[in-house]
């Protein structure tokens, strides 16, 4: 079971600049020797493993990338800049394939890999002089860049995990605030797939949030999809449980926290002699009311006070339908994670 972010993007790197035909100008000598110069390297394409990074939204909106040209040479027998490089960041476990799906690079570890490299600048016509030819009139082109079409593939780990009763709004919550939603793959189950989300968070960081839509009561004994789901969110750094405060369902929505609540216990009860197992009841939760839209401001407020009085919750109350309190929710989500990220 994975989730998959793929993207398709067409990356060159520079073309080298041309070698320059000159010819030293003094007063005394009309046409004095060559001094032409070379061309700069073409800029390389590179790749630049970040850990902070965990997925491709970066470049799921540009679909080109190239690297600058090398300035070409001048008189006097200059050389030509070399044109800047391009470092495309990505995060670790990216995975660059060929058109045909040949693995390329497998980019682990944090650092630079030249995929492309620039091409070299030319030579001026200062290269080319000899002893018979004291004023060649030639120089060379600079060399291609090289280009490809390219699948960049990463294997997502959701960092929040949305859990909650069925119909408290996991799902429409996620399409609310998913800049994109890459594909599943691989995925057993075609009935209940995990909707799943990525979320820009500020201008570099984005995580991954995924709708565990599994989690329900009786699901660590095999109820539903049971611990399918739940190993998903095994990795996550912090939950979103989402409750839902309208009335609409007929049930009491702090038994529906808590049945939640119980099911996490219930699954850490089941993982009980695994010393590497995190267990879900200890991981950060941010307790969100759904559906205030539809609800009397007092009904929310009023379950705010109970939920704080009887479980010791601090409660958001948000509407994923109108937006209502979602930035502020997906604000304090990243915080946890971008923290969690960086003890990593
Ligand atoms: P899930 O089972 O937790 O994934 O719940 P869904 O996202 O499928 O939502 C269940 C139902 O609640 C759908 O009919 C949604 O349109 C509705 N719903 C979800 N969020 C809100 C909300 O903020 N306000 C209102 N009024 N309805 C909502
Ligand atoms: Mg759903």
């Amino acid at each position: 079971m994975k989730f998959v972010d793929e993207i398709s993007i067409l990356v060159s790197s520079g073309k080298g600049g041309p070698g320059a035909i000159s010819f030293l100008r003094a007063s005394m000598t009309p046409r004095g020797g060559p001094d032409g110069g070379d061309g700069g390297r073409g800029g390389h394409l590179v790749f630049r493993v970040n850990p902070q990074l965990n997925t491709l939204l970066n470049y799921r909106f540009k679909k080109r990338f190239a690297a600058d040209n090398g300035t070409p040479g001048g008189g006097r027998n200059m050389t030509g800049p070399d044109g800047q490089d391009l470092v495309l960041q990505v995060p670790p476990g990216t995975l660059v394939r060929a058109e045909d799906g040949t693995v390329l690079l497998d980019l682990k570890e944090p650092g630079d890999a030249v995929f492309l490299k620039g091409g070299r600048g030319g030579k001026g016509n200062w290269f080319f002089r000899t002893s018979t030819n004291q004023a060649p009139e030639k120089a060379q082109p600079g060399e291609q860049g090289e280009e490809r079409s390219i699948h960049l593939e990463l294997k997502l780990i959701a960092d929040v995990g949305v859990i909650g009763y069925p119909n408290a709004g996991k799902s429409t919550f996620i399409s609310r605030i998913s800049a994109a939603r890459p594909k599943i793959a691989d995925y057993p189950f075609t009935t209940l797939t995990p909707n799943l989300g990525v979320v820009r968070f500020d201008q570099d960081r984005s995580m991954v949030v995924a709708d565990i839509p599994g989690l329900v009561p009786g699901a660590s004994e095999g109820v539903g999809l049971g611990t399918q789901f739940l190993r998903h969110i095994e990795r996550t750094s912090c939950f979103i449980h989402l409750v839902d405060a309208s009335e609409a369902s007929g049930r009491d929505a702090l038994q529906d926290f808590r049945d939640i609540q119980n099911e996490l216990r219930a699954y850490d009860r089941t993982k009980d002699p695994d010393p590497d197992y995190v267990p879900l009841t200890n991981r950060r939760q941010i307790v969100a009311f759904n559906k205030i839209d539809a609800v009397a401001r007092d009904r929310v407020e009023e379950l705010q006070a109970r939920i704080k009085q009887e479980d010791g919750v601090d409660a958001r109350a948000i509407s994923a339908v109108t937006g209502q309190g979602v930035s502020e929710l997906i604000y304090e989500a990243g915080r946890i994670v971008f923290e969690q990220r960086s003890e990593d």
